[in-house]
Formats: C-alpha cells, sequence, structure tokens
C-alpha cells in the first residue's frame, strides 16, 4: 500500500505540514508515499522521498474517485458528493490510501484539521489522519502493512500484527 497526498493543501501551513508527516511516516514507519501535484502553488517539492508527479484534478478525479466502490464504501458520501461539489471538483489537500493494485480504500475528504468543521469531521479530514498514524500507535490503519481498521481489533486482520 502506498499514501499519495493530492497536494496542494490551499493553506501552505497543512501543506507544510503534511509534508513533513509524509516524510516522518516514510523515515520511522517505512510507509511509501507519494504526490500528485494537481495544484502547485506553494514552490517547488525538494526531499520528498517518493515520487511527485504533475496531474491535473480531473486526471486523479476520474482514475482514483470517480465511482470507486471501494471508496464508497468507506467515507461517509459518494466520491462524487465528497470530491465534486456543486460540479467543480475539490481533491487538493486530501490524503488516499492506495492498494497494491492501485485502487484507492480510502481518502479524505477534507483538507487540514476537523477544527472549524462540525463535530466528528476528524475521521475525514487529512491532518487528522495523517498525524493520527505518525504521532501515535493508530486505531485507524496498521502501519505494518496499512490496511484500514475498524479501530476495535487486537491484531491486523491483514496482516496479523498485534495492535496497541
Ligand atoms: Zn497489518
Amino acid at each position: 500500500m502506498i499514501l499519495r497526498y493530492y497536494a496542494d493543501a490551499d493553506v501552505r501551513e497543512w501543506h507544510d505540514h503534511t509534508l513533513r508527516l509524509l516524510g516522518t511516516l516514510h523515515d520511522v514507519h517505512g510507509i511509501a508515499v507519494e504526490i500528485d501535484r494537481i495544484d502547485e502553488q506553494h514552490g517547488p517539492l525538494t526531499e520528498f522521498p517518493g515520487e511527485v508527479r504533475s496531474l491535473t484534478p480531473a486526471e486523479v478525479y476520474e482514475r482514483d474517485l470517480k465511482r470507486n466502490q471501494n471508496l464508497n464504501q468507506t467515507i461517509d458520501q459518494t466520491p462524487s458528493e465528497a470530491f465534486k461539489r456543486y460540479g467543480k471538483l475539490d481533491v487538493a489537500g486530501n490524503i488516499a490510501v492506495v492498494d497494491d493494485e492501485g485502487t484507492v480504500q480510502w481518502a479524505s475528504t477534507l483538507p487540514g484539521y476537523a477544527d472549524g468543521y462540525r463535530p466528528g469531521a476528524a475521521s475525514r479530514t487529512a491532518m487528522d489522519f495523517l498525524e493520527d498514524i505518525a504521532t501515535s500507535p493508530s486505531n485507524r490503519l496498521c502501519v505494518d502493512c496499512l490496511s484500514l481498521l475498524d479501530g476495535d481489533e487486537n491484531f491486523c486482520p491483514n496482516c496479523g500484527c498485534e495492535l496497541p
């Protein structure tokens, strides 16, 4: 699995912090990371430990999100509701969990932090997701194999490792 960042987040601080968190996840947990740069706003990317591609929002929407049944099951809205608001693509700033077949299994649907959104948004925001897996033993994602978790397992259902 791989963590994919649809860059750049509008807010410079979110963008910079996302890059730092992805670097930590790569260096500390050995998680593969990559960037699809669909809205370049904040200058060149240097020293990123994964592949960086330049794409359009429409390209990543068509490839990763649109009519993605796996994603449909792990997020509250349909992909089109989440990423094509009022007919306009709104993807930049989000994070996706991509399996070995290249299918997006989960994606944040809000950039930034839960602060400022309605209660419960932390399960949907990019920054809260990354901080959760970078700063503490995560109950959302197995850091060994990047399988998504329900949060109440004692062992990862995919790789069998013990969960904290
Ligand atoms: Zn696992």
